[in-house]
């Protein structure tokens, strides 16, 4: 479904990923891991267009979307939880969720849904989002991302500065998405939790994918997996 193929990224004239190759296929959920400034948010950056690949191909369900602008791409159905979340600060939750639907050619989801995910949500749509904590954001986030009716998420440190509980929700949700057949692409700090989602794993290193194989292997084998995460 999602094909990368030998990208590469700058900023600037620094280069952030060198040849980074990956694949994601229908329904698949798949943990991007690695140390921080390994270009694992430059690779989601570059899937959606806003940090543009120099070389390699982008493709998804057939289309090469590698030059596409980004509305175009993700109109197509790939839907971002970026790590800072990116809500609009003084709409109230509603509004946010209600500017966030898209038609693409996949299910589409409707707020009762997100409020059977998120209990929380139903009792915040009136508020501004300027006043939510980081939990209540990440639901917004999340929701958004639903509404837009993705074939595939890609997810920037999901569970970060979350509560156990919400990172629960967090997970459950990824779960979900794989059996309604939606992909994920999860980039997650918290390796262990991501592998316990994910179907396979790419472990990246200064701007390259050093390892990549199912997320049983990287679970089971604790030396391995010391070895390319530290944990
Ligand atoms: P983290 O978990 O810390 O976000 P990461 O694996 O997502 O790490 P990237 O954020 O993709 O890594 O960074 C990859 C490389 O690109 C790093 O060397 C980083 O310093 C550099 N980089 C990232 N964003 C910028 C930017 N806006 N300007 C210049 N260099 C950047």
């Amino acid at each position: 479904m999602l094909d990368v193929r030998n990208i590469e990224a700058f900023y600037g004239e620094t280069q952030a990923l060198f040849g980074t190759s990956l694949t994601v296929g229908e329904g698949e959920v798949v943990a991007l891991l690695g140390p921080n400034g390994a270009g694992k948010t430059t690779t989601i950056r570059s899937i959606l267009g806003l940090t543009r690949a120099r070389a390699g191909r982008i493709s998804f369900g057939g289309s090469d979307i590698t030059a596409w602008p980004t509305h175009r791409i993700s109109g197509l159905g790939i839907s971002w939880v970026p790590d800072d979340r990116r809500v609009f600060p003084t709409l109230t939750v509603a509004r946010n969720l209600q500017i966030a639907r898209r038609k693409t050619g996949f299910r589409s989801w409707e707020l009762g849904e997100m409020f059977a995910i998120f209990s929380a949500l139903e009792y915040l749509m009136p508020r501004e989002c300027e006043n939510l904590s980081g939990g209540e954001m990440q639901m917004v986030a999340i929701s958004r991302a639903l509404l837009a009716s993705p074939g595939l998420v890609l997810f920037d440190e999901p569970s970060q500065g979350l509560a156990p509980k919400i990172v629960q929700d967090v997970l459950r949700t990824v779960r979900l998405l794989k059996s309604e057949g939606i992909s994920s692409l999860i980039v997650e700090q918290n390796a262990l939790a991501a592998l316990e989602v994910s179907d396979r794993a790419y472990v990246m290193d200064h701007g390259r994918i050093v390892h990549e194989g199912p997320a049983r292997q990287l679970l089971d084998d604790a030396q391995l997996r010391q070895s390319l995460i530290g944990m």
